[in-house]
């Protein structure tokens, strides 16, 4: 259980490093990194200072929360890394800053986000599935933004090429509902 001046917690946090077109993504970004800061919930993310990814990042480290950025040395060309994060790892290739996140983090949530978002989730879920881990998924569905991929798997499951308990992630609404089920872990 998170409390505050207690780290024990971390999240990993999934998002874009874009903001997205409409100004609710960048609003549920800042309150994203408000609020696991504020439950004394350490951040780990991407790295990055750009689009809500930076966005998160900058919300938590103004509310005194930890950040942990995971970048490698390639992309920082696309997406420039953050300078006064709480901790920033280089790491040499993609996978291994996707394998390092996860290995940091005791639950993913997911915001509104991209096709890397979208890579991010996949292997995190695909990973769950065959046992590699045993973590929680959450998304945050600000505005129903990933009701199209929740389409996407149920026909996968429809279709039988997944099976039902292959959906094994949560969804909410709220950043507060997120929160809520994080510290019972
Ligand atoms: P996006 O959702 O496309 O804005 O990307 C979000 C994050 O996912 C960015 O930090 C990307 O660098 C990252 N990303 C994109 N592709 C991959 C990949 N194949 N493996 C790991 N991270 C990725």
């Amino acid at each position: 259980m998170a409390t505050e001046n207690n780290l024990s917690l971390t999240i990993c946090v999934y998002c874009g490093a874009s903001s997205g077109a409409k100004d609710v993504y960048e609003e549920v970004a800042r309150n994203c990194g408000q609020s696991l800061a504020k439950a004394g919930i350490r951040t780990v993310y991407g790295g990055g200072r750009v689009g809500l990814m930076g966005v998160v990042a900058d919300s938590a480290l103004d509310n005194g929360g930890e950040v942990v950025g995971i970048i490698t040395s390639h992309i920082q060309d696309r997406e420039p890394k953050h300078h006064t994060l709480t901790e920033l790892q280089i790491v040499e290739s993609m996978h291994d800053r996707k394998a390092l996140m996860e290995k940091r983090s005791d639950a993913f949530l997911i915001l509104p986000g991209g096709l890397g978002t979208m890579d991010e989730f996949f292997e995190i879920l695909t990973w769950k599935t065959i046992g590699l881990h045993d973590k929680p998924i959450v998304f945050l569905n600000i505005d129903g933004y990933w009701n199209p991929l929740f389409a996407l798997i149920d026909n996968i499951i429809d279709q039988g090429f997944a099976k039902k308990e292959d959906r094994d992630f949560m969804v909410v609404d709220t950043m507060e509902e997120a929160i809520s089920f994080f510290e019972t872990l």
